[in-house]
């Protein structure tokens, strides 16, 4: 079988096409749509994300303001920070790059950030529209994969669709989103973590199989049926043959390539997808204003 690469990063490129005349529109309303970063500490993938999401914004000619704190900072300096920021009509969309040091209560932080500047959908307000079924801030990397289903027409309806994760992130909302009623939804989702026992005796049923997990190489050509579609969410920084660092999914591309008929490749599949989804989110709060 050949297997079709599903490519995030051309998508991604379309999606920026499409939304341009969304952001000429804001700048013709003396709009131009604001994200505001919120960093701390000195986690070095936070910080290549916090830096591949405001590259994005600056090439759009959007703004994004990354505001650093070291990780001795107080809940309090950010709960300060997240307040100045909700009453602040120039800033758009707030974002706190997770994870947060432990001393933190990211629960907390998350839930003080104003639900209409909520970008990446982590409010419970914002989660809770999405589980009541009629979401407002849709999580980004979920609502990127599912464009990969729309975009790809890869219909879902009557399909059995296997989740395995189940983080706020990405496992939970994307097993909402691929079962609510809809068009390119309305699959039986099964949702895997941890606890699950036999998980490939489920991914072996499946039609489609969404990894997000964080651990590269677990799902093969042994754990899938022919012609499954694999979205491969998980980034894995491991050491090559030559001991480089490398960027792995979830997923053991290689060995799945034959037999599903499409996978998400890592680098390059689901990452551009949720910095594109983030660029839609912060364009659709800055739109609000106008209709407000
Ligand atoms: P997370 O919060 O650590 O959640 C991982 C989930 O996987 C948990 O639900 C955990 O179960 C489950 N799990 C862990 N090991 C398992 C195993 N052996 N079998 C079955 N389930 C297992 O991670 P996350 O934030 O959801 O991210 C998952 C992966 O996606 C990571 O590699 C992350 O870097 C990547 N990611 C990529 C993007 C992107 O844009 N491409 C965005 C976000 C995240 P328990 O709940 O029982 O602990």
């Amino acid at each position: 079988m050949n297997t079709k690469l599903l490519s995030g990063t051309d998508l991604s490129n379309s999606i920026y096409s499409q939304l341009q005349h969304r952001i000429n529109n804001l700048k013709d309303n003396s709009i131009v749509p604001s994200l505001a970063v919120i960093l701390v500490g000195n986690n070095p993938a936070s910080k290549v994300y916090v830096k591949n999401k405001t590259k994005r914004f600056e090439e759009l000619g959007l703004i994004s303001s990354t505001f650093a704190f070291s990780d001795q900072v107080s809940e309090a300096e950010l709960v300060n920070k997240i307040h100045e920021l909700n009453s602040d009509v120039s800033v758009h969309g707030i974002l706190v790059q997770l994870p947060l040091p432990n001393t933190i209560n990211a629960e907390r932080i998350l839930s003080i950030i104003s639900d209409q500047k909520d970008v990446d959908g982590f409010h419970p307000k914002n989660l809770g529209y999405l589980s009541a079924g009629s979401p407002k801030f849709i999580p980004c990397t979920p609502k990127g994969i599912m464009r990969f289903f729309e975009h790809h027409d890869i219909e879902l309806s009557g399909k059995h669709v296997v989740v395995v994760g189940r983080s706020n992130i990405v496992g939970r909302p994307i097993s909402i989103l691929t079962s609510l009623k809809g068009s390119y939804a309305n699959a039986t989702t099964t949702i895997c973590h941890s606890g699950s026992a036999n998980i490939f005796d489920y991914t072996r049923l499946a039609d489609v199989i969404i990894l997000a997990l964080g651990k590269p190489f677990f799902l093969n050509s042994d754990h899938i049926k022919e012609g499954a579609v694999i979205i491969d969410v998980g980034i894995n920084r491991i050491d090559s043959k030559e001991g480089r660092g490398i960027l792995v999914g979830d997923a053991d591309i290689n060995s799945l390539k034959g037999k599903a008929s499409a996978i998400t490749p890592v680098p390059g599949g689901v990452g551009p997808m949720t910095i594109a989804m983030l660029v839609e989110n912060t364009i659709e709060a800055a739109e609000r204003l106008i209709k407000s």
